[in-house]
């Protein structure tokens, strides 16, 4: 967790009550109308079930035709729920307008983002269980009966005990990431159309394809999508908003050997991939996702490619700060110069590309969209936590671009793998939020909006 200080813009919210923690069924929003949750489980597991799995070694947008499924069946849903505007583009973003139900002048346009596709690493197409009224009991899944939850090895379900508690049956992911983001902006737009009387500004909903491979919103135009301040929904913990991501950078060491047949390469050949080997080796395991957390930085090799007389080593370098990504990219230039020295007959090149940056440059200069999303989270009767994203969102790239986009807690949990799992209330718990946070900015807005 982070604290920024001295930017909280002099707001002042009303207190409100606290609500106690809403049991099965009894999750109300800000204008006491209940949150269908039957809707919103049904809705949840019906986009489980498809495919979605993005594919990084794909050109296309979306990556992968799966995902054009459940675009598709957003775009009919969304549509049939009463939204106006309803798009669908040449990539598949899906895009669609809540009316404001407010004339009050100088309320932003909101913008709620949630990813269709799930991880390249596991098959999608999950089957859903729904543990109704979990009992803090192992959950032993039944297709793989190796992977079991508990609380032991899983801590937030102890939270969940009493609550209803969905996975996938073990071979899959379940996809919460991020069909529960997905499943919460539909409900909270449901609603919202079903209730004019709550006051909020314009809304625009987005879907988007492949953000889990870095590219959730390249081919979004903005001028499309027309929002003044965004939020993604794509978080863990209850009640958690992050403003905080990795800056990031890619790295590439191309080596040139020297090529030789191997019966005569005394003294001749230099093997490109042993120099990858050492290379490797050479980086600082201090500075290794396998030692680092919180706040630490880390070089990452991800993939050697090549043969005995060229080879490539590609790296990610992860820094919630750009003098800590210059620090790691100094490592990669000083391990490949330690390399050129050891084998001077070899070739060695470095070259970096910026992958994104930490939101949080551009959202501390006005905490407004941070500050008004942890209100609406209090508001909802939770406490709110911040912690920084060891990775990066579709907002860190939307954030860049100039669309603030803090992101929004959903409820998922031990994401990209078989054990993934939710809880409905958590999902309702995000309705409620999304609620009462267009709520918000309705109430506070000023009559001039100048972000
Ligand atoms: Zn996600």
């Amino acid at each position: 967790m982070r604290f920024i200080g001295g930017s909280s813009n002099g707001l002042v919210f009303p207190r409100f009550p606290k609500i106690p923690f809403p049991v099965w069924g009894k999750v109300c929003c800000a204008n006491g109308m209940a949150i269908d949750t039957t809707d919103l489980l049904e809705r949840f597991c019906r986009y489980v079930q498809l495919d979605t799995r993005s594919d990084a070694h794909s050109d296309t947008t979306p990556s992968t035709p799966g995902q054009w499924n459940l675009l598709r069946l957003l775009e009919q849903e969304v549509r049939a729920l009463g939204a106006s505007d309803v798009t669908i583009t040449e990539h598949g973003y899906v895009l669609a307008t809540l009316p404001a139900t407010t004339t009050k002048p100088g309320v932003p346009t909101l913008a709620w983002f949630a990813h269709a596709d799930t991880a390249t690493e596991l098959p999608g197409a999950a089957r859903p269980i729904v543990h109704r009224a979990y009992d803090g009991r192992p959950i032993v899944l039944p297709d793989d009966p190796t992977q079991v939850l508990s609380v032991e090895t899983t801590p937030h379900l102890r939270d969940a005990i009493g609550e209803d508690v969905i996975t996938a049956s073990g071979t899959t992911l379940l996809g919460a990431d991020d069909k529960a983001g997905v499943a919460v902006v539909m409900a909270a737009a449901r609603h919202l159309l079903q209730h004019p009387e709550i006051p909020h500004g314009k809304i625009r909903l987005c879907f988007n394809p492949d953000e889990e491979i870095g590219r959730g919103v390249h081919k979004l135009d903005l001028a499309q999508l027309g929002a003044d301040i965004a939020y993604t929904l794509d978080g863990g913990e209850r009640g958690e908003v992050n403003f905080e991501t990795f800056s990031a950078d890619g790295a590439v060491v191309e080596i040139r050997g020297v090529a030789s047949h191997p019966g005569w390469a005394k003294d001749v050949m230099v093997n490109a991939l042993r120099l990858a080997g050492r290379f490797v080796a050479a980086l600082p395991m201090e500075f290794s996702p396998e030692r680092t957390d919180l706040l630490g930085g880390f070089v990452h090799p991800t993939e050697i490619t090549g043969n005995s007389e060229r080879a490539t080593v590609r790296m990610i370098l992860r820094d919630f700060e750009l003098d800590g990504l210059a620090a790691k990219r100094a490592i990669v230039e000083r391990v490949a110069a330690e390399l050129r020295t050891a084998e001077p007959r070899a070739r060695v090149e470095v070259s970096f590309a910026e992958q994104y940056r930490n939101m949080r440059y551009w959202l501390e200069k006005d905490m407004r969209p941070v500050e008004y999303a942890l209100e609406a989270v209090r508001r909802a009767g939770l406490a709110p936590v911040t912690p920084a994203i060891r990775g990066g969102t579709d907002g860190s790239r939307l954030t860049a671009r100039g669309l603030p986009a803090p992101n929004i807690f959903c409820g998922m949990h031990e994401v990209h793998s078989q054990r993934e799992w939710v809880t409905l209330q958590d999902m309702a718990l995000a309705v409620d939020v999304l609620l009462r946070l267009a709520q918000l900015w309705a109430e506070q807005a000023q009559t001039r909006f100048g972000l």
